[in-house]
Parts: C-alpha cells; structure tokens; sequence
C-alpha cells in the first residue's frame, strides 16, 4: 500500500460496526489510515435475518468499504485477512502481506459460538454473514420445493419443519419472521402443500427469550411469538444435530429439516492468535482506555474486546458498544500524539430492541418500555437510519413497504443451484 504522507500509520482490521466508525473518526485528522476487512464490504448485521427470510437481497444490507471511504483522503482500504499479529515488530500478518503500523485498532467482531458441540458445528446453519442468511434462505426454500414433491407424509412434515436455536434478537426475530414466511407467504407458493403442518419452533436452554430486556417485554415477545404460531419452548438445551433433526439434553427429538443456531458468539480468532490470553467467551481484556495492557499503541474494541463496566461485568456485544468505544479509541490515539494521557471508556447504554413481525416488537429504550405497533415503528425508523448507504435505504424502505401492503416476501430465489448436500444445511455453506 502506498503511503500518503509520512504521518503516522493508523491500521483498523474490520470494516463493522467499531472498525468504520474509527474510520469515520479519524478522517480528516493527522494519521494515515489503512483499514482492512475479508470482505470487501460493509454487513448491517441486524437486517441479516431479512436476508434468510426472502424480504431483503443481501446486496441491499451491505455496502463496499471503498464506497465508504470515497472521498476521505487520509483513509485508504484493502481486502484482506488478517491472520495474526507481531506485536513486537508493530505488523499485522495477512494474506496479502505484513502491514506495519504505529498504531493498530482491531474490530473483527465475533464468530458463532458452538459450545463445542461438534455435531451442531458440523450440521447445524448459523447467521453471522450474508452467505449464512443466504444458505438458510436456499435451505428454507429448497426444503419446501423437495416438500412439493415428497409422498411419504413423515418426511414431508419433517422438510417443514424449521428449529431456530437461541432465544436472543436474532433468534427470536428469525422465528418470526419465518413464521410470517409461512403464514403470507408460502400457502400461494406451494398451493398443493398442506402448510398448517409446517412448523416454526424457537428452542431456548434458558426459561424466557431476550433475557437481557425487561421481564415484561421477555413476556410480551414470548406472546407475540407464540400469537404468530412459533413454538417457543424454554429449558430446552440441544445435545446434538443429527441427520433427522435435533436431539435435546432430556433424550426427547425434533424431526427438522433445518435448524439455525443462533445460540451465542464468541471473540474472533484473531484475538487468540495476538498471543496475549482471552478471556470467557474468546474476547481480548483491554484496559479502561480499550488498549492491550503493556501496548498502548494496539486498541480492541467492539465484540472481541472484554472491556469492564465498573461492576466487572463486560460490556454487551451490541453496535452501540462498537461504534462507541471507537470513538474512543480513535480520541486516545489523536491525543496521544499530542502528548496527552487517554481517557477511559464509558458505555451509554440507549437500550434495545427486538421486532417479532408485523406490527409487534418490544423496545426498551431510554428507560422506556415500549410494545406492539409503536416499537415496531421505533424499530423500523432506527434500522433505516443507521442502515449505510442512501440506495440501501430507499430500496429497503421500498421492500418493507411492499412487503406490507402486499403480505409478500419478494426475494424468493434459491441461488445455489447444485447446491443443497446436507439434509440439515451443514453442506451448504
Ligand atoms: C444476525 C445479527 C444481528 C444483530 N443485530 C443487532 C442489533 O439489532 N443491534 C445491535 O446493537 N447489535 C446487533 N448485533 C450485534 C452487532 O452486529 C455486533 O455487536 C457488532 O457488529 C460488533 O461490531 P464489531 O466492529 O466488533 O464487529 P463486526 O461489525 O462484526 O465487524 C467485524 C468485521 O471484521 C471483519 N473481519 C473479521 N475477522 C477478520 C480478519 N481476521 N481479517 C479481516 N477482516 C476480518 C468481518 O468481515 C467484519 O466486516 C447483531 C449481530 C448479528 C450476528
């Protein structure tokens, strides 16, 4: 990579949430930035469930990190794979070279976690990229076209049945979404299927979805759930993914033809290759100020960095953190090249939200709870504003409108052709 100036040379690994945001503040300031991803685009994670339920194209929740930088003279990207880092020599390896750097901010978010299970790993699909929501939209789609044709009744109701993982945002919104699939959508498609047998079932290890918000809200989300006919079952921990379906701790079976796990992320694996220990769940301990202790020059933040609030817990792996802490650790670098000490992370916590389907959500935001119509509104409204690009938002907003008024969900396209090895969807990705 060219380099610009003689200025210091700032390398952000991860073009998410926390590494564009970075970017975005150090643009225009006295460093050199050269952020880096494997993809050679931007994902906006929480629409990715729309992708796996035929209401949104994954061009339409990602955008190309050049597109982004356009225009920021000081930051530059390159697509690459950063596979670990030489702390002492200040260079981060990758697959296209050694890239050295004064300073070093790595965001490289999450991986889904399998909690060992190696049967879940090998059979089970997961949700953390588009070529995921991709493989369970084709999985989904390919399971009722096989459906259409199948005689034996057994197998034809095991092909309709979907097992969603983890009762967390993703998997309840996933649930939903594939249960309003079902409802709207699929009848018209497969008017020679009987679809009343096809089943939705969101299992959870734990006694209530969305623990993290407020046990009104995890009582609401649970009922809208279950008003869209998802069945929700909680105390259900899954032993294994088998050819069939799903076996549970207690012994009992799901016959499923697809079952997406959704049940937990764990830091990247560049954080165990720095070399430097992780904490529980794989994530990086920085100090107040999100650096590596002993290395003040290398930031982590967002998903793989266990930063603490001040009661020891670390804090959620959600965007808001992401972006935040950036912010933060782009501040420390500019002030330490002005000779003056960093200042330490402190999270403000908007709230969350959650949306079940069409006009049901929950939302605890600013202290408030809300429900039904006016958190799905809230929903709506956030997502599309910090949704990146003008194009995906005006195309998103069409889709959502259109899949309103019509009870549609238009990107209906199995694109693997070939494809569709494994009876569960392990093969497909
Ligand atoms: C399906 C889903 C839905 C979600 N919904 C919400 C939500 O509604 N609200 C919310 O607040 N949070 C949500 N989250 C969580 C949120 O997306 C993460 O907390 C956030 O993305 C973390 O930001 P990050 O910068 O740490 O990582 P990310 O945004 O994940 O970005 C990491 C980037 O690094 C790249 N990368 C990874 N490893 C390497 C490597 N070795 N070399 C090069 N590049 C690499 C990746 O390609 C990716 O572009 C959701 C997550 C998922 C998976």
């Amino acid at each position: 990579v060219k380099t610009i100036t003689n200025t210091p040379r700032v390398v952000i690994v991860g073009a998410g949430f926390g590494g564009l945001a970075a970017a975005r503040a150090l643009r225009g300031k006295p460093v050199d930035v050269l952020i880096i991803d494997r993809h050679n685009y931007h994902t906006f994670l929480p629409l990715l469930y729309e992708v796996a339920t035929a209401g949104l194209e994954p061009d339409d929740i990602a955008q190309p990190v050049r597109a982004i930088v356009r225009g920021a003279r000081n930051v530059r990207f390159r697509m690459a794979e950063a596979r670990g880092v030489d702390l002492e020599a200040r260079c981060v390896m990758t697959d296209t070279g050694a890239l050295p750097y004064d300073y070093l901010v790595l965001s490289p978010g999450s991986v889904t976690n399998f909690f060992g299970l190696a049967s879940v790993e090998e059979r089970a699909l997961s949700m953390k990229d588009l070529r995921d929501a991709t493989a369970v939209r084709n999985h989904v789609l390919r399971n009722f076209e096989r459906a259409s044709i199948e005689q034996d009744a057994r197998e034809r109701d095991r092909l309709m049945t979907m097992v969603v993982v983890g009762g967390g945002p993703t998997g309840v919104e996933l649930a939903g979404a594939l249960a309003e699939l079902k409802r709207h959508v699929l009848p018209h498609d497969y008017p020679d299927l009987d679809i009343s047998r096809a089943r939705v079932i969101l299992l959870e290890a734990l006694d209530s979805v969305l623990v993290s918000m407020p046990p009104r809200l995890q009582r609401k989300a649970t009922e809208q759930l279950r008003a869209l006919g998802v069945e929700v079952r909680f105390s259900a921990a899954v032993a294994e993914v088998t050819d069939a379906g799903v076996t549970m701790k207690d012994g009992s079976g799901i016959d499923a033809a697809t079952v997406v796990w959704v049940a937990g992320v764990r830091g990247e694996a560049l954080g165990a290759a720095l070399g430097v220990g992780t904490e529980r769940g794989g994530r990086v301990r920085v100090t107040a100020s999100l650096q590596l202790a002993g290395r003040t020059e290398v930031y982590v933040i967002g998903d793989l960095a266990h930063a603490e609030a001040g009661d020891g817990t670390p804090y959620p792996m959600v965007a808001p953190a992401a972006m935040q802490q950036a912010e933060v650790a782009a501040a420390n670098i500019l002030r330490d090249l002005r000779g003056e000490v960093p200042q330490t992370f402190r999270y403000k916590d908007r709230g969350t939200m959650a949306t079940v389907g069409r006009r049901m959500a929950v939302a605890h935001v600013f202290g408030l709870q809300f429900t039904g119509l006016v958190a799905w509104v809230l929903w709506l409204t956030l997502h599309l504003i910090q949704l990146v690009g003008l194009r995906n938002r005006a195309i998103v907003l069409v889709n959502w409108i259109w899949n309103y008024f019509r009870y549609d969900r238009a990107n209906r396209l199995v694109t693997d052709v070939g494809g569709g090895r494994s009876e569960i969807g392990g093969g497909e990705r």
